[in-house]
């Protein structure tokens, strides 16, 4: 693996991931570097394997996507990019939520509505799924954030309202560059009680097809054993570099 800037410096490691690693931010504990890894993996961990280049697309691609959600008035954790594979971020008090948005109908929501893949939905879908890699990241609803204790539950009415703009946002921003925005995940934190986008926005958590072809242009490449996956994401990369 690429040797990140922030463990050059000796910056202390805060967590690891699958996909990235967070390191603090010297002097500001209110601040996060984010080293986006090559690794991949897919069906809760049990496909693992290396994306050349992915840390640096995905890196480029979230940094643009939160700048064009800032300029249509969507707040993030973005606050810089500082290197290829490096963002600086705000440190956010995460909701233990995965937010999924869906504009077509893809995977298991194809299945368990009985659709056919590709299938165009009138108005989105958003499914919340609780954070949680032992139990496979179950879907869950608004009662059970208060049942749980997973966190504030207008915190997460929020996430959703806002997750519904970003969508609008997104959408038409792949579109007009022959892209069509399947369905994705986001992530919500909080700081100082308001409730901001965290994470990432890129072709990991992204289905998007060629608005002609339908071809695949994300992580199902590497899901599914469909090769073409850098190119893939350096197609996303060459859109948003745009911005
Ligand atoms: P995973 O934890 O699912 O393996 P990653 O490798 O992407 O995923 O790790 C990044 C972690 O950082 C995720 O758990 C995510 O919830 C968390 N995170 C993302 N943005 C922030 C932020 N601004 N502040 C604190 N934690 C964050
Ligand atoms: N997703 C993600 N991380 C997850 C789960 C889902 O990024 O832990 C994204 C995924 O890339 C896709 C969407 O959310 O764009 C829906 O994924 P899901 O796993 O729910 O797939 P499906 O159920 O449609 O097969």
């Amino acid at each position: 693996m690429k040797k990140s800037v922030a463990e050059e410096r000796g910056l202390k490691k805060i967590y690891e991931g699958k996909a990235k690693i967070l390191y603090e931010y010297p002097g500001d504990e209110g601040k996060l570097i984010t080293y986006f890894k090559d690794d991949a993996t897919a069906f809760n961990g049990q496909k693992r394997g290396i994306i050349m280049n992915k840390g640096e697309y995905n890196n480029a691609i979230s940094a643009s996507l939160f700048k064009l959600l800032k300029n249509n008035g969507i707040e993030s954790h973005f606050i810089d990019k500082l290197s290829d594979r490096e963002m600086l971020t705000n440190h956010l008090k995460m909701l233990p939520v995965e937010f999924v948005v869906r504009n077509t109908a893809a995977g298991s929501l194809a299945k368990k509505m009985g659709v056919e893949e590709g299938v165009k939905l009138p108005y989105p879908v958003v499914e919340l799924y609780f954070k949680s890699d032992e139990l496979g990241d179950p879907m869950i609803n608004e009662t059970y954030i208060r049942a749980f204790d997973l966190g504030e539950v207008k915190d997460v009415e929020e996430a959703k309202n806002i997750a519904l703009k970003i969508n609008e946002i997104l959408r038409d921003f792949f579109d007009k560059n022959g892209l069509l925005l399947v369905d994705y995940k986001l992530e919500f934190g909080t700081l100082s009680g308001k409730v901001l986008l965290a994470d990432e926005i890129t072709p990991d958590t992204m289905r998007l097809w060629d608005k002609v072809t339908l071809e695949k242009v994300d992580k199902d490449r590497f899901r599914r054993d469909l090769g073409g996956i850098e190119e893939a994401y350096k197609r996303v990369y060459d859109i948003t570099s745009k911005i």
